[in-house]
């Protein structure tokens, strides 16, 4: 790692590149070509002071609904100088989520994209934010033009457990939670992870993610500043771009879906991935089959890590040593993890039982925005965060995650874990992958009923896939129902949505 980088408060990793290298480039697009540590300090210095002129203090949160842009990150690089706390938004949010996110967060300021501006006025004067300003993928902007001098610098504002940001969950169950994560979570996740990766300033990261979800912002761009690396910049993810520009990437981090995409891709071949060092996955399971397809395609094992907006990361497959498919690895160095009986609390300490994956460390929130009660209800009495993931460890410390806790089927009194009924039912022949969920059941509460994806020409049906299942599944994990589909509802993300499946399914035993 660039030792000038290596400080633990976030916004000196850019302040530090820049004095010593101010030449060395942050990042490149395709349109723009590149953007170095020193220009980007000059663009996020000249957007802190057009902040500060609308009046943005320490603690102010700045909400940005932006597309993948320069500016977007020298924002989030502003809001790291002045103490302010930024809000990244899903692009794919409606009006009507907005509407909740402004009264939620209640900022000084929306940044927003520029055809939106005019309806998320009139949001905007409904959850009394003062300002809507804008910027756009091209670098422009009304937050761009606004007659600014500098900006204050006010280092108490960078007090290690002042705010950073907050992070709305993807809210599959309920309204959308705040994660407030500080700058202390934010420094000593990605050292942590430069470390483990041996990242350095000599690398060039691959990056296709989206900017406003802790993979492509924190893990992604935090872990590139802290170890003055630098980026190809995509503004989403094509394939075809992404194999043109590889040979020139020495790390890559993605979601499964990019892998899989990429497997599907004529032109991804060992030669191409002559500087590549690592491919990391993440946010979502990456099958086993993919890790193993992918190794013996191109030769490299995918490092699969695990982590959430609450928590960044908490565990890694190891960057030397086994990286073991279908496991998440063993905790990151200074992140405790524990599996714990999901009712009590009762650390299970045996290896290979399944419990709720508990995790304490400097990388875990410090609550829910506005919501003590929800928060106090989500630690337990000694500091660990209830993740809501069910998993396991094995003997040598590596985990596996089974599944969100509230995915798990009761069936007839019976708990049965998806992911046990969807290795089976993924091993058979002619199945690309499959969704088991619990959906209500006039006998049996819930009814395992299984959602599969066959390959083209595949000829799978109800009645094959049940009989291939009942000779390896004990009766009661028989999905009582299979449907054979196109696709499987995804977010953008790549996670599976089984709370859509669920709604889709809700009548099959009625
Ligand atoms: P988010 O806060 O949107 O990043 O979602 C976090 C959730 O994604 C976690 O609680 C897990 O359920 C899931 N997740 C993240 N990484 C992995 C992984 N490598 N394997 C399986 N699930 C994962």
């Amino acid at each position: 790692m660039s030792n000038a980088a290596a400080t633990d408060d976030p916004a000196r990793w850019l302040e530090s590149v820049a004095a010593e290298e101010p030449g060395r480039p942050l990042l490149e697009t395709a349109e723009r070509g590149v953007l170095s540590y020193g220009q980007a300090l000059t663009l996020s210095r000249r957007l802190a002071a057009s902040l500060a002129s609308l009046q943005v203090a320490p603690g102010d949160r700045v909400v940005a609904q932006v597309e993948k842009s320069p500016e977007a990150i020298a924002l989030y690089l502003a809001c790291l100088h002045l103490g302010a706390i930024f809000v990244p938004l899903n692009t794919a949010y409606t009006f009507a989520e907005l509407e909740y996110f402004l009264g939620d967060a209640a900022p000084t300021v929306a940044v927003v994209r520029p055809a939106d501006r005019e309806q998320v006025r009139q949001i905007a004067a409904r959850c009394s934010v003062r300002h809507v300003e804008t910027l756009d993928e091209r670098g422009g902007g009304s937050l761009l033009q606004i007659e600014a001098s500098s900006a204050p610098t006010n280092k108490r504002s960078h007090d290690p457990s002042a705010l950073a940001a907050l992070l709305y969950t993807s809210g599959t169950t309920g309204r959308s939670k705040g994660a407030m994560l500080t700058r202390a979570n934010l420094a000593s996740n990605a050292l942590t992870l430069a470390r483990a990766w041996r990242f350095t300033s000599k690398d060039v990261l691959l990056h296709a993610l989206p900017i406003f979800h802790v993979h492509g912002l924190f893990v992604a761009i935090n872990t590139v500043l802290a170890s003055g690396s630098s980026m190809l910049f995509l503004p989403k993810f094509d394939a075809d771009e992404v194999v043109r520009l590889l040979p020139r990437a020495s790390v890559m981090m993605g979601v499964p879906t990019f892998y899989t995409r990429l497997l599907q891709h004529p032109g991804l071949s060992r030669e191409r991935l002559g500087n590549i060092r690592l491919f990391v996955s993440g946010s979502a399971p990456l099958l086993a089959e993919t890790h193993r397809e992918f190794q013996a395609r191109t030769g490299h094992a995918i490092l699969e890590r695990y982590g959430m907006s609450e928590t960044l990361m908490n565990t890694s497959n190891p960057y030397e040593g086994d990286r073991i498919p279908g496991s998440v690895g063993p905790a990151l160095p200074g992140v405790e993890v524990r599996i714990a009986d999901p009712e009590t609390g009762t650390p299970l300490s045996e290896p290979d039982v399944i419990g709720m994956i508990e995790v304490r460390g400097p990388n875990v929130f410090s609550g829910y925005w506005r919501m003590p009660e929800k928060t106090a209800a989500e630690f337990r009495q000694d500091g660990f965060f209830i993740t809501g993931d069910l998993g396991k460890r094995d003997a040598r410390g590596y985990v596996y995650i089974v599944g969100r806790g509230k995915d798990l089927i009761i069936t007839g009194g019976y708990n049965v874990y998806p992911i046990e009924v969807e290795l089976e039912i993924d091993a058979l022949p002619g199945v690309v992958e499959s969704a088991v969920i619990g959906v209500p059941h006039p006998d049996f509460g819930e009814g395992v009923t299984a959602v599969v994806v066959a390959k083209q020409g595949a000829a799978l049906d109800e009645t094959s896939i049940r009989g291939a299942l009942e000779r390896r599944l004990a009766r009661f994990k028989l999905p009582k129902r299979i449907v054979v589909v196109d696709e499987l509802p995804r977010n953008t993300m790549g996670k599976v949505q089984k709370s859509a499946l669920r709604d889709r399914y809700r009548d099959l035993y009625r």
